[in-house]
């Protein structure tokens, strides 16, 4: 099924320039950019893409992370992105990703783990619709 899911190359990632290393690897694993755009998040507006995880112990810490610098946001599109993205990400935690994926390369720890992807159809539906309201996901 083509989908549309959200990806974001968090700060620490553009901190140390593996930006340009990242989006190879999006493109090498053939997925097409749909949108895409360089921004610094506002405090609410990481409250706000976040707020599943306002009752979390690491919620305060999550936000200041992911508003220290900018990000890059985008919208990626293709057989199953949603699940294929996750899967080139690795798991949250970098110590436990298999070699080759993004945050095994390139995340630090469970919160400084440099991407984020949507985890299913109904997160990417509102994560798209949170940073470009024009873009429909394609079902
Ligand atoms: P994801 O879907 O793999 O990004 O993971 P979650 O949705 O569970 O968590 C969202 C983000 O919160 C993660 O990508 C991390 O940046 C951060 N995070 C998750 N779990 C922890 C944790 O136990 N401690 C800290 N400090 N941050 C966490």
């Amino acid at each position: 099924m083509n989908e549309r899911t959200l990806a974001i190359i968090k700060p620490d990632a553009m901190a140390a320039r593996r930006a340009g290393a990242i989006l190879s690897m999006i493109e090498e694993a053939g997925f097409r950019i749909r949108a895409m755009r360089l921004m610094r998040l506002t405090r609410a507006q990481a409250e706000g893409f976040y707020a599943v995880h306002r009752e979390k112990p690491f919620f305060d810490s999550l936000c200041r992370f992911m508003t220290e610098g900018p990000v890059i946001v985008m919208v990626l599109e293709g057989e199953g992105a949603i699940q294929r993205w996750r899967e080139l990400m690795g798991p949250t935690d970098p110590a436990k990703a298999p070699e080759g994926t993004v945050r095994k390369l390139y995340g630090t720890n469970i919160e400084r783990n440099a991407v984020h992807g949507s985890d299913g159809p109904d997160t990417a539906r509102f994560e798209v619709s949170y940073f470009f309201p024009g873009v429909e996901l394609v079902e």
